[in-house]
């Protein structure tokens, strides 16, 4: 199947010529079509399968099929993301398959001044694509208008759960018109998700690329078990004899994506470190640095890599595993994107078997393990509690979206504004200003 007989018009399909795209993702030949004929729809979707492109190319037919048909100039589309880096990734693909289109779309996110935003609404937009807490912060000074919205986005709905986002989301689903087009993409399906989707969406078709919480199938896996305190050295092997050149390591705290990054430097791998402890300008810088290929490891915490948008990522390492499986499947969702294949590597000592258990089973499937010679585990090693970090509990609890720094640029290169896992999230009346918003 070609893109020509999925119902697109001329202009989009120019611009997916331009970018190079010969043939439609699945999630692009299934979402496609159904999104065209006006149905709600529920998306099991996870990064790189081309998503973004499965929702914005009808989006814009659509959008210009009512325009033809004379609607008022309000904005009609909303699209809501978690993270400022998404919205960024996103807007840009708006103007990209748009580019042919006449509609205006702006990006609404906090962490940068309120004012040219409202400058970008007063002059009149079709698209909007935004954060939720800075979104509400306009609705809260009446600078954007949502009355017209007849096509609402939920990307990544999933973190945006987790992320604390659900009263938010909630707050804005009740100021729009009730009769619209609702879609929502999500990577994993939590009962939280099945709640929103039950009052969010009519009848829905539902929509599966990779099955229901399973990891991407482009993506190898493999267990490496290891002591825990030889990880560092097999990785350092690991990296050296497979000659590997961009990988993204998660660990689990910020301290110890430091550490790691220094120790793997001091292995002569030259290795970055982003966190939510880092200024908006290091992690831009590290992110550029790994991009460009000068960094070869790029140390991550799980917040800190959301929004990573690298084409081909060859090898995603698990130094620790997460506590929480879902981030499992997030974090190995950097590789293997939309076409190409990826290694999703974990090292696993004693203390992480019940983790991996129940990643397993929340993927349905065993992960194969090896046992690298010279790196026998240790028998007589007993397993150790894992700390959890403050407010690991209350996951999805209370907890903010993301404040990044003050004065930091906008920029889609830019990770995740900070690592506020543990972090309250700020009383509504301390930020109306925008602050950090
Ligand atoms: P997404 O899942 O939306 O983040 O997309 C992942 C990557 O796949 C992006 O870099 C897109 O540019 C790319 N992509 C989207 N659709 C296609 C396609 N039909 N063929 C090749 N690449 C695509």
């Amino acid at each position: 199947m070609s893109f020509n007989n999925l119902g697109l018009s001329e202009p989009l399909l120019r611009a997916i010529k331009e970018q190079g795209y010969t043939e439609p993702t699945p999630v692009q030949k299934q979402a496609i079509p159904v999104i065209l004929s006006g149905k709600d729809i529920l998306a099991g979707a996870q990064t790189g399968t081309g998503k973004t492109a499965g929702f914005t190319l009808p989006m814009l037919q659509l959008l210009s099929e009512h325009k033809k048909a004379g609607k008022k100039q309000k904005v009609s589309v909303l699209i809501l993301t978690p993270t400022r880096e998404l919205a960024a990734q996103v807007a840009e693909s708006v103007e990209v398959y748009g580019k042919y289109l006449p509609f205006k779309s702006t990006v609404i996110f906090g962490g940068v001044k309120i004012n040219p935003q409202i400058v970008a609404l007063r002059k009149g937009v079709d698209i909007i694509i935004a954060t939720p807490g800075r979104l509400l912060d306009h609705v809260g000074q009446k600078t954007v208008d949502l009355s017209g919205v007849d096509f609402l986005i939920l990307d990544e709905a999933d973190r945006m759960l987790d992320m604390g986002f659900i009263n938010d989301i909630r707050k804005i689903l009740a100021i729009l018109p009730k009769e619209r087009q609702n879609l929502l993409f999500s990577a994993t399906f939590s009962n939280e998700i099945k709640k929103l989707t039950d009052t969010l969406l009519k009848s829905p078709a539902l929509i599966e690329v990779a099955r229901r919480n399973t990891s991407s199938e482009q993506v190898t896996q493999v267990v490496y078990s290891v002591d825990r305190e030889r990880k560092r050295e097999l990785l350092s092997k690991l990296i050296s004899e497979g000659e590997w050149k961009q990988i993204l390591v998660f660990t689990r705290t910020k301290h110890g994506a430091n550490r790691l990054s220094e120790q793997l430097t001091k292995d002569g791998i030259h290795s970055a470190a982003i966190h939510g402890n880092k200024s908006q300008n290091a992690r831009t810088k590290a992110l550029a640095q790994f991009k460009q290929g000068e960094v070869r490891v790029l140390v991550a915490t799980d917040i800190a890599a959301r929004g990573i948008d690298i084409d081909q990522l060859p090898h995603v390492v698990n130094y620790e595993l997460p506590n929480v499986p879902e981030d499992y499947v997030h974090r190995i969702g950097r590789t293997g994107r939309a076409g190409s294949n990826g290694e999703a590597i974990s090292l696993v000592c004693v203390d992480e078997l019940e983790l991996l258990a129940n990643i397993e089973k929340l993927i349905k499937k065993e992960i194969h393990r090896r046992v690298i010679k010279g790196f026998e585990p240790d028998p007589s090693i007993k397993p150790e509690p894992i700390q959890k970090k403050k407010g690991q509990q209350q996951r999805g609890r209370g907890r903010s979206h993301q404040q990044p720094k003050r004065g930091t640029k906008t920029s889609v290169l830019g990770p995740s504004g900070g690592d506020n896992t543990s972090r309250p999230r700020k009383p509504r009346a301390n930020s109306s200003s925008g602050r950090g918003r």
